[in-house]
């Protein structure tokens, strides 16, 4: 009887243990039955008579569970040879097939494809300045579809930004810049997320570039230049920088983490001030900064793409003008006060 009840509670409680499990008890308490009813023992014993039951009958459940044991584990093994093995679920990254529609000239392109897009889903890439050539590059890089763009800038929408800040609108004057590039970002791809930081990117706020992979400058003077170029280096992000002035302008990747260059090492002297006069003191022809910011955006989906070959230790310098493009090497210095220093391990590590 307490064989019988054995079978019963092992049955009761498979639910609770691993198949297997259930499997291996009910296999082993089968086999204390035959073994303690069996002739080669002293029979009768307490034992025995305890569980209840007689050596052949448990011996004919064992004959009959062989068979069914035999079934169940060559079903096994069967459905273990026949089995296909299933697609690698990615529901969180796979695009919905509006996305695919809207991007579908991007995956056609070879170097970007379907994985280069998800790259761009999945990147983050923080804007300084929503003027001039934050405004193309913005817009594009919403049009890329990344992910998540944050963009950084304190000032508001003014009717003399409008000849080429073309994310901002007329209706939009007195609204602050970073909100009216997010508005204009969602309108154009609601498929990614535009983060406004009404602030001055300092070494207060400098903990924002952490959330960020890469961070475009757009500003418009030196000593935010040189400051975005420090706080870049000390979080170890890269950096497209670029300027303009009138009908020129230039644009690199600083990123001295990969071995290349910083702002700094490449303009290691500031002009003096009011040397290099800004765009409002000496003009600047409104689509310049639009060419600029657009290749600001062709240079962050290269980089997050790993597409062709970026700006990495090159400057380049359009010449709007005159329509001329060069292209000229640049390099780290070893005396950079930003980046060398980053580079040199401290003097105690070199003792050791
Ligand atoms: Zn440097």
């Amino acid at each position: 009887m307490i064989g019988i009840l054995g079978f019963i509670g092992l049955i009761l409680g498979r639910r609770f243990l691993p198949p297997r499990t259930a499997l291996w008890l009910g296999a082993l308490w089968l086999a204390l039955l035959v073994f303690v009813h069996s002739p080669l023992i002293m029979q009768p014993n307490p034992v025995s008579g305890f569980l209840g039951g007689s050596f052949i009958g448990w011996l004919i459940l064992v004959i009959l569970s062989v068979p069914v044991a035999g079934y169940r584990l060559g079903l096994q093994v069967l459905r273990r040879k026949l089995a296909v093995p299933l697609p690698v679920s990615t529901p969180s990254t796979s695009f919905a097939e509006v996305e695919l529609d809207r991007y579908a000239r991007h995956i056609m392109l070879r170097e970007i494809g379907g994985a280069g897009q998800k790259k761009l889903r999945a990147a983050r890439v923080l804007v300084v300045g929503a003027g001039g050539l934050g405004s193309s590059a913005l817009l594009y890089l919403a049009a890329s579809g990344v992910g998540q763009i944050g963009v950084i800038d304190a000032d508001i929408v003014e009717n003399s930004n409008l000849q080429r800040q073309v994310i901002h609108t007329d209706e939009r004057i007195g609204m602050p810049k970073v909100h009216s590039a997010v508005e204009a970002m969602r309108a154009l791809n609601p498929f990614i997320t535009g983060l406004a930081y009404q602030r001055r990117l300092d070494d207060r706020t400098a903990a924002l570039l952490d959330e960020y992979d890469l961070i475009l400058d757009g500003t418009d003077n030196f000593d935010t230049r040189y400051l975005v170029n420090r706080l870049c280096v000390a979080a170890g992000k890269p950096l497209i920088s670029a300027a303009i002035t009138q009908w020129e302008g230039q644009i690199s990747l600083y990123d001295p983490a990969s071995g290349g260059p910083c702002f700094e090492c490449v303009f290691p002297t500031r002009p003096a001030p009011g040397l290099v006069p800004s765009c409002a003191e000496a003009g600047v022809a409104a689509p310049l900064p639009g060419v600029l910011g657009a290749m600001m955006a062709m240079e962050a989906v290269k980089y997050l793409t790993g597409a062709g070959q970026g700006l990495r230790g090159r400057l380049m310098i359009y010449d709007g003008l005159y329509a001329e493009v060069r292209v000229i090497a640049a390099k780290p210095r070893v005396d950079c006060p930003v980046c060398s220093a980053r580079a040199t391990p401290p003097a105690a590590s070199k003792a050791l």
